[in-house]
């Protein structure tokens, strides 16, 4: 199995499978914390496209609660 090496520097997280959902999402995503817009663009994103929610300010707000930092 590979495994992967982050750069120095925090880095956020996006993990599916803390949102509540029927499907049993489990995609994970990793930004460095400077594209933390990034991050929220592409999990908004995926929250859209697989999992139907509307894309409003809310949804952006609740998943932007979901990234974690990561040491
Ligand atoms: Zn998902």
């Amino acid at each position: 199995m590979a495994q992967i090496h982050l750069g120095d520097g925090t880095w956020i997280l996006s993990d599916c499978g803390q949102m509540p959902s029927e499907k049993n999402c489990k995609l994970i995503m990793v930004a460095p914390v400077d594209q933390r817009e990034d991050l929220l663009d592409a999990a908004v994103a995926h929250a859209v496209k697989h999992h139907a929610h509307e894309e409003t300010p809310e949804l952006r707000g609740e998943v932007s609660k979901m990234l974690v930092d990561l040491e």
